[in-house]
Order: structure tokens, then C-alpha cells, then sequence
């Protein structure tokens, strides 16, 4: 079967030179995802409902899908009491540290000073930066404690000054949210966290309610129910809400050469692995032999059977796969081809190959850089995008919180030198409203 050899657990070995291009580009598509018609046609009644009917509906599918009857409001609002938050000591310090290197990186993006050009004299344009007011960010909850993804989306609204941020998560069963999250939420300070998940806490984002507030803009990962109820919002004029970008399940492509450690390389697989039985993992050899092949691979096998999530990283497994590839030229190529969320650089001058790169999400470099440090701890974003959207969309980053406004000032002089090409356009266009705007202020026909 898939993801098994000769017992082992193990990935599908293509070397690119004995198989055709067509072959090799099968090979990097991604698996297949559920029929997201379906999905869309589940979503829709949920958003509906949330919108007609608000508070009720969102508390109705709340105690449905999590089971916290018990709950009565489904808003929880800042200043969060301290009973909903005690937590371990370390636990306390590593959300700090990851706080503190996350806000320096994000606020390092800033655009401070408003970007000032005289395109010709008199005629001056800049462009300046504004942050959007409300913004809705989704931790998923369901199954795993995610108070990374709360720091990841709520420290650049932090930095960037929205002024209104709310979090929406899935509460537990027994109505509270964990307390991780609403540790992070109170050090980003958010105003108020939404004690629900899926279609209907983003109908709920969007909308708003008799007690949740609408918000412009959505941001954060979850499962196809909470990514199709962002693209159904997102269409919706009416919602007025724009979201950061089109989700799909996680992967990593590590490229390793023969200074690489095989039991980093499998150790950085198989954490992209144990997400999900959709995730895939990658891995490009350049230049292995045999028995380098089979170090690694024995590795994977070894520390995969050790994992608690072992079950998961199984079914990532089987649809992952090895490319043997002769040079860093090639490995660079079919990266870019792929455009991998996560990109991992174990190879010799791993900060020259960087050059390379014109596809990724984030980027992982050299032998001490796990993808790990970048999903917690180490200050760079780890909502990042999936499915080959790394072609055309950027992870997110302070920019994701911002808008960029632009303003034109003339002077008298300035009118005079530019109104010539505007009311030559305007000619052109036949549009006489816009010739005049510029021929009664020179005085000219
Ligand atoms: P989730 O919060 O995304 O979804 C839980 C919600 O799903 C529930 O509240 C419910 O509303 C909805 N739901 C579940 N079954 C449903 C059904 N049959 N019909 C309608 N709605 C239903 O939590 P999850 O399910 O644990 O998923 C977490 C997801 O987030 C995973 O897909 C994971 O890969 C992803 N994730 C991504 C990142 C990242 O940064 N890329 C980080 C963490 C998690």
C-alpha cells in the first residue's frame, strides 16, 4: 500500500532522470480535495441563519458542533478574568518570548513616513498607510490547543493599531475557551473573543450580531468548513468583508544534499506530517546515493513508529514522495514549480541557494532551522500560503492589517505641466466632464 515499504513506513521514490517530465509533474500535484460543493452547500444554511437570525443561531450551532450546551452568551469580552487564563509558568514564558520575537519582526514592517515622489514639478504623489479599523481572527480549536495561530494573527494587529480585534474559537465542551488562547488574546490585546467556530463564527465575523461586532477583514487558517465560509463571505458585497487568503491543508518541501543530517531531514518531514492525513511532505535529494537515500529514509521510518500521532503521519505519508535529483538547479526548479508553504534549505551555502528561491511561503535555512522555530517561537508568520498559492499570495504580515492610501497634490505650475496628457486622455476616452475639470482651472478651451 501507499506510504509502506517492505514494511516500513516510507515515501515514493521518483528519480527525475528515469521519468518523464509529465511524470514528475503528476507527481507535484496536490491530493485532491474534498468536493467543496458540498462543503458550500453545508455552509451556506449555517450563514444564513447566523445572519437572519444572530445571537440564537450562533449559540444553536455551538452547542450542536461543540457540545457546550451550557453556554448562554457566545461572547466573551475584554478585560478576560484571570480565572480563564491560568496557565504553567513555562507555558506563561514561552507565549511571551514568541510574543515579543513575533512583535519585533512584524513591527520592523512598518512603514513609518508616507512615501513621497514629484513625478514632475508641482505634481506631487504619496502614499501612506492606514490600518484596517476591525479585524476578525480565527483560531481553529476542534481538536488541537492553537494559542500559536491566536499570537501568530493577533500580534500584527497588535502592531499594525486596528483598532478593534476580535477572536473567534471554537469554545469546549464545557462552554470555556482554552486558556492558552485567552492569554494570547489578552497580551494582543483583543477586545472580545467570539466562543465559536466553523461557517458559523465567520457569518457571525462578517456580519455581526446583537453581540458581536462586524468586522472588514477575516484572517486565519481551519478546516474546509471555516475556508469555505471566508470565500462565501468574502463574495457576499453585501458583507462588505475581505479575508487574507484561499486555504488548503499544510506541506513542506525540504531539499536536502549530502551534508545533510538524515535524521534532521526525516525529523523536519515528519513535523509537517503529524498535522494532517492531508498534509503533504516533500523531499528533494540532490545528489544522494543509495545508501544515503536509505539513512534518511531509515530515519523517517524510526522516528515516525516513536510519534503519538503516528496514525496521522501515516495517511501524510502516503501521499508524500522523494525526487532524486542530480543538481541544486533542478531541486530550485521543481520547488518553484511546486511553491511550497514550507520551504527547507538543508544543503551546502543553504543562504546563497535563498537566491533561488521565487516561490515559497516562509523559507527555513540551513541545518539549525526547523520549520518548528517559524510555526512557534522565532518571530516570522506562520499563516502561510497553502496549495500553490505561494505563486501570487504573501504569508501573513503586517501588510495583511494595513491599507495603503495614496494622495496627489498639484500646485497651479503643477496643473500646467500635466494638463495637457490629462485632457488629451479625456479626449480620447470621450469623457468632456474630466477635460473641463482640468481646462477651467487653466482658462483655456
Ligand atoms: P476548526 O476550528 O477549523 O473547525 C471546527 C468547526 O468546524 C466546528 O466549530 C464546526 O463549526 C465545524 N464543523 C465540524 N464538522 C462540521 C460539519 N459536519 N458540518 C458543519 N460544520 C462542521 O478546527 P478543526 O476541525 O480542528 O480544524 C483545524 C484546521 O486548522 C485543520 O484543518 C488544520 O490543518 C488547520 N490549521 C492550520 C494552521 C495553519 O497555520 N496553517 C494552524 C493550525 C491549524
Amino acid at each position: 500500500p501507499a506510504g509502506i515499504k517492505d514494511g516500513k513506513i516510507a515515501m515514493k521514490r521518483y528519480i527525475t532522470a528515469k521519468e518523464t517530465p509529465e511524470a514528475i509533474q503528476a507527481a507535484l500535484q496536490r491530493p485532491s480535495q474534498r468536493s467543496s460543493e458540498k462543503i458550500l452547500s453545508i455552509c451556506h444554511p449555517i450563514i444564513d441563519a447566523v445572519k437572519t437570525r444572530g445571537d440564537a443561531a450562533l449559540l444553536e450551532y455551538t452547542h450542536k458542533f461543540e457540545k457546550a450546551t451550557s453556554l448562554t452568551t457566545p461572547v466573551l469580552k475584554a478585560p478576560f478574568p484571570e480565572s480563564l487564563m491560568q496557565l504553567a509558568p513555562e507555558t506563561i514564558k514561552a507565549i511571551d518570548t514568541s510574543f515579543e520575537n513575533i512583535r519585533k519582526f512584524h513591527a520592523a514592517q512598518k512603514e513609518d513616513k508616507p512615501l513621497v515622489v514629484e513625478t514632475m514639478p508641482g505634481v506631487v504623489c504619496s502614499r501612506f498607510v492606514r490600518p484596517i479599523e476591525r479585524v476578525g481572527l480565527y483560531v481553529p480549536g476542534g481538536t488541537a490547543v492553537l494559542p500559536s495561530t491566536a499570537l501568530m494573527l493577533g500580534v500584527p494587529a497588535m502592531v499594525a493599531g486596528c483598532k478593534r480585534v476580535l477572536l473567534a474559537t471554537p469554545p469546549r465542551a464545557d462552554g470555556s475557551p482554552t486558556p492558552e488562547v485567552v492569554y494570547a488574546a489578552h497580551k494582543v490585546g483583543a477586545e472580545a473573543i467570539v466562543l465559536a467556530g466553523g461557517a458559523q463564527a465567520v457569518a457571525a465575523l462578517a456580519y455581526g450580531t446583537e453581540s458581536v461586532a462586524k468586522v472588514d477583514k477575516i484572517l486565519g487558517p481551519g478546516n474546509q468548513f471555516v475556508t469555505a465560509a471566508k470565500m462565501i463571505v468574502s463574495n457576499d458585497t453585501n458583507a462588505g468583508v475581505s479575508i487574507d487568503m484561499p486555504a488548503g491543508p499544510s506541506e513542506v518541501l525540504v531539499i536536502a544534499d549530502a551534508t545533510a543530517n538524515p535524521a534532521f531531514v526525516a525529523s523536519d518531514l515528519l513535523s509537517q506530517a503529524e498535522h494532517g492525513v492531508d498534509s503533504q511532505v516533500i523531499l528533494i535529494a540532490v545528489g544522494l546515493n543509495e545508501a544515503q537515500l536509505t539513512a534518511i529514509e531509515d530515519e523517517l521510518d524510526r522516528q515516525a513508529n516513536a510519534l503519538p500521532r503516528v496514525d496521522i503521519v501515516r495517511g501524510a505519508i502516503a501521499h508524500s514522495f522523494t525526487l532524486v535529483v542530480e543538481t541544486i538547479e533542478e531541486a530550485m526548479k521543481l520547488s518553484n514549480d511546486y511553491a511550497p508553504e514550507h520551504l527547507i534549505l538543508q544543503v551546502q551555502n543553504a543562504e546563497a541557494v535563498v537566491d533561488y528561491v521565487e516561490n515559497a511561503g516562509s523559507v527555513f535555512v540551513g541545518p539549525w532551522t526547523p520549520e518548528s522555530v517559524g510555526d512557534y517561537s522565532a518571530g516570522v508568520n506562520h499563516s502561510l500560503p497553502t496549495f500553490g498559492y505561494a505563486k501570487q499570495y504573501s504569508g501573513v504580515n503586517l501588510g495583511s492589517y494595513v491599507k495603503h492610501i495614496t494622495s496627489a497634490n498639484l500646485t497651479q505650475q503643477g496643473l500646467v505641466n500635466v494638463g495637457g496628457a490629462v485632457m488629451e486622455l479625456a479626449r480620447v476616452e470621450e469623457l468632456e466632464a474630466h477635460r473641463r475639470a482640468v481646462s477651467i482651472r487653466l482658462g483655456v478651451a
